[in-house]
């Protein structure tokens, strides 16, 4: 490839981590003659965002809003927003993303206890008890879906303890939403983080954020700044205002149309519909890996539908079939990440990328780089 050639790239069936696949309507909606961030019609697509983030996270939260950055800058959001130097914050780690939770709390000067659980499991809620049992944290944090091991953490036993506790709950739903249940308001989600590229099938770069009451009372009540501007919701709320709207910073116009999209899709769809075909790919891809001699890391009770993590047949080098998978066949799959790498497989059927086609063509082209 050299610049001076048009851009052409080749034409993946992405089943990684993440992006998936996007919906030709999606695309179609990127290329949108742009409008200005401040026009009245790009207020009203913000409104209308905003109301299918709602929709879609079940919350009736009033401080629901995407913010212009991928899912990481999400997390940096919940974290920044509330915690002030001298917190104290629990944070759940059983995987990638939990560490990177811990990271962030840590640099906001909070002071950080951590609940672990071996990589492959969900933390498991009594471990979390004894923490709270000697300390007063602000708030907990917790990974719903943790990509990097695939497993699917249970939040309704831990939302318990953690308001118990007084503290306010984090939820990391990255990989979890549009794709598997989860419902902000009555599981007693104080703050959420999202990214756009896995099961909502946009493409990346935007992470859809909720914060409940309780957590904007906290944040009304800080005593020092946010140490990040950017990510200061004083000053994003404004942008996401509807009518009142006022500068922040210039939003990425064409993935908002594409963002608005992928949420039109899941809303068609119907959010039941679409968990109950993520769980059904999710079966049929299982059954052909088992077959091929695949096994799953974790126990069939936590296992992410759209998130198959999975240990490669004795003698097979995973990283050449992963390679020709991508060079011969097109298909992308994911390899591990952290202590997983060069171990594991993950295998995404999220959004656009969980049909039975999908499937049976990474199955096909298994078999035939198998034999
Ligand atoms: N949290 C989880 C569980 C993730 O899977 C990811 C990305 O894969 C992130 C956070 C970070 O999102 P991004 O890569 O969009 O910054």
């Amino acid at each position: 490839m050299s610049y001076k050639n048009e851009l052409k790239t080749s034409q993946r069936v992405l089943m990684g981590p993440g992006p998936s696949d996007a919906h030709p309507r999606v695309l179609k909606a990127m290329s949108t003659p742009l409008l200005g961030h401040l026009d009245p019609e790009f207020v009203t697509i913000m409104d209308e965002i905003k109301e299918m983030v709602q929709l879609t996270l079940q919350t009736k939260n009033n401080l629901t809003f995407v913010v212009s950055a991928p899912g990481s800058a999400g997390m940096e959001t919940c974290l920044v927003n509330l915690l002030e130097p001298g917190d104290e914050a629990v944070i759940c780690i059983h995987g990638v993303f939990g560490n990177r939770m811990a990271d962030i709390a840590e640099r906001c000067g909070a002071t950080v206890k951590k609940v672990e659980a071996p990589w492959g499991q969900p933390i498991d809620p009594q471990d979390l008890k004894k923490t709270l049992a000697t300390s007063k944290p602000k708030l907990v944090a917790i990974v719903h879906a943790e990509t990097s091991t695939g497993v699917l953490q249970p939040l309704e036993e831990i939302s318990k303890m953690v308001h118990e506790a007084g503290a306010l709950l984090v939820v990391d739903a990255v990989t979890s939403y549009c794709g598997a249940e989860l419902k902000m308001d009555e599981w007693g989600i104080d703050a959420l983080y999202s990214g756009s590229q896995k099961c909502l099938s946009a493409p990346p770069g935007m992470s859809p954020v909720s914060f409940s009451d309780r957590a904007v009372e906290v944040l009304d009540n800080r005593k020092t700044k946010v140490q990040s501007w950017f990510l200061d919701l004083s000053l994003v709320k404004n942008y996401w205002a509807g009518a009142k709207r006022a500068y922040h910073h210039t939003a990425p116009v064409s993935q908002m149309f594409a963002l608005r999209e992928a949420y039109r899709i899941v809303l068609e769809e119907g959010l039941e519909n679409r968990f109950a075909r993520h769980r059904r790919n999710h079966e049929l891809l299982r059954d052909g890996l088992e077959e091929l001699g695949f096994e799953f890391l974790v126990d069939p009770a936590y296992r992410l539908p759209m998130l198959n993590a999975v240990r490669v047949p004795k003698g097979m080098d995973e990283g050449a079939v992963r390679k020709q998978l991508l060079n011969e066949f097109n298909i992308e799959v994911g390899g591990g990440l952290g202590a997983f790498a060069g171990k594991l497989w993950r295998i995404g059927l999220m959004g656009e990328s969980s049909t039975p086609n999908h499937v049976n063509m990474l199955l096909s082209a298994l078999k035939m780089i198998m034999k």
